[in-house]
Parts: structure tokens; sequence; C-alpha cells
């Protein structure tokens, strides 16, 4: 229902602006193929200036840019996304370190257990 709704603005407004309505016409498409997010009444988020999009952190912020919009970012930018890019890689990697000994630790103590138990 919405959709048609938006189609229906579309083509009304469309015969007045003409050009610079087309380039919002194109951040209204980005803004369906991502996903929906809900912030907290009390935060300010940092809004994504080609797409609108509003990421609650930095490093969120930073990591959207380079993923989504990589060609349009200057050097700053696209070096801030490779740190930012790197940092998430390194905690990520910590991450599943940490889960692989959780479940090694599991499973050794399920084995332990059931030798007692089975003894
Ligand atoms: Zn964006």
């Amino acid at each position: 229902m919405t959709g048609v709704a938006d189609d229906d603005v579309d083509s009304g407004t469309d015969v007045e602006v003409g050009n610079d309505f087309d380039s919002d016409d194109e951040f209204e498409d980005s803004d369906d193929s991502l996903p929906e997010t809900e912030l907290p009444a009390d935060a300010e988020p940092l809004t994504c200036p080609y797409c609108g999009f509003d990421l609650p952190e930095e490093t969120q912020y930073r990591l959207h840019l380079g993923l989504e919009h990589y060609g349009r970012l200057d050097e700053a930018e696209q070096e801030g996304f490779k740190e930012s890019y790197r940092s998430e890689n390194d905690a990520l990697d910590r991450f599943r370190i940490i889960a692989l000994g959780g479940l090694v630790l599991l499973y050794f103590g399920f084995l332990v257990v059931y030798a007692l138990l089975a003894a």
C-alpha cells in the first residue's frame, strides 16, 4: 500500500521539480534497501550524508560509509574506514577464539561429567 502511495507522490511532483527530484528519488530507493532500525529516544544519531541512514556510533558510521559509499569518500574518510574495519576484524577474531575456547571447554566438561557418571 505504501509503495503505491509513494509512486503516486513521485509522479505528481516529478513534473514540477525535474532533475533535483530525481536525485532525491535515488536516495529514497537506497533507503528502501537498508534494514529498518530503531534508536533510543535520547540517542543523537550520526546521519549518513549520502543515504540518510542513522547510525548510533562513530565506528558504525565510518563502517557504513566505507561499505556503502567507498567511492565517494575522500582519503581521510577512506583511511578512517580502513582503521575501523581492521579493529572490527580484530574484535571478531578475538570473539571467534573465545567462542571456540568456550565450545572446547564445554565439550571436555561434558566428557568429564559423562566419564564420572558412567564409571
Ligand atoms: Zn549511507
